[in-house]
């Protein structure tokens, strides 16, 4: 290959997280035990050398695209929320470590958004289980298509409490972008016609922002966070309270 080694590649490939799970089959003359020691270490999940049998090469790809199908299967459900499809907890708890370091590094701010659905056990009881389903599901699609950023993140927290993780987002923003979800999700206009809050379903949202460092971490993050959204609530519902700053 000119320019770049057909190891390079792969390893470039590798230590890019949008391209690294894409597996890669190495094709060449080379076929020293070195050279595919060499090209396993690299990252390739495979090694042919040529000549090539077209039969063969076709049989090693099927076999590396099921596998890679049945580790995605594998990845959504572990990590993505059945009924919604957001990220589920497991996956949040994940993401928090992983920006919280990312944030710390960098001296960015982290925010996060505690998310609760106002009134959901009467709505349940009024419409029954499955419509309550579907107004998750609407809920969910609505704070996912709220968040505009690659890096923000929207998870399913807990029964009917969902949570945003918008890293690099400051105090304005953050309460901002809190007020927009609330807004967007009380524009859907979902009826609920046994909330004493409002016609429709509405979300109580709790903010709190950090500048991750060695004084404070994730789970101080969550307390504020839930603490701000118990204020929504005593407040009145369908609103957004800040938290004090951590
Ligand atoms: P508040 O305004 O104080 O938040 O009141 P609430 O009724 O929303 O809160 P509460 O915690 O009393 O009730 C939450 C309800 O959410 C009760 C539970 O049955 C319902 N719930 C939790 N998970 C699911 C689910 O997956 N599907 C459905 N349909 N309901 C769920
Ligand atoms: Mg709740
Ligand atoms: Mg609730």
């Amino acid at each position: 290959m000119p320019g770049m080694d057909g190891i390079e590649v792969c390893r470039r490939l590798k230590s890019n997280p949008a391209l690294a799970d894409i597996p890669v089959i190495f094709v060449t003359a080379h076929s020293e035990p070195a050279d595919e020691v060499a090209a396993l270490a690299a990252g390739g999940v495979d090694f042919i050398a040529k000549p090539v049998n077209p039969v063969v090469v076709r049989a090693r790809g099927k076999t590396h695209l099921t596998l890679k199908a049945q580790t995605d299967l594998l990845h959504s459900m572990v990590f993505i929320d059945g009924l919604t499809g957001v990220a589920n907890r497991r996956r949040f708890d994940e993401v928090l470590q992983i920006e919280w370091h990312r944030c710390r590094r960098s001296n960015k701010p982290l925010t996060l958004l505690m998310i609760d659905i106002d009134h959901f056990k009467r709505y349940n009881d009024h419409y029954g289980h499955q419509a309550g389903d579907a107004c998750l599901q609407q809920v969910a699609a609505g704070l996912k298509a709220g968040l505009k950023r690659a890096q923000d993140l929207v998870a399913r927290y807990g029964g009917e409490e969902f949570v945003c993780l918008m890293p690099e987002c400051d105090h304005p923003a953050g309460q901002t972008k809190a007020e927009e979800l609330r807004a967007a999700v009380a524009a859907l206009g979902i009826a609920h016609a046994d909330s004493p809050t409002a016609s429709c379903v509405t979300l109580s949202i709790g903010v709190a922002v950090v500048q991750p460092s060695s004084a404070n971490n994730p789970e101080a993050l969550i307390a504020a966070a839930d603490a701000a959204l118990y204020e929504a609530k005593r407040n009145g519902r369908n609103r957004v309270s800040v938290s004090a700053v951590l």
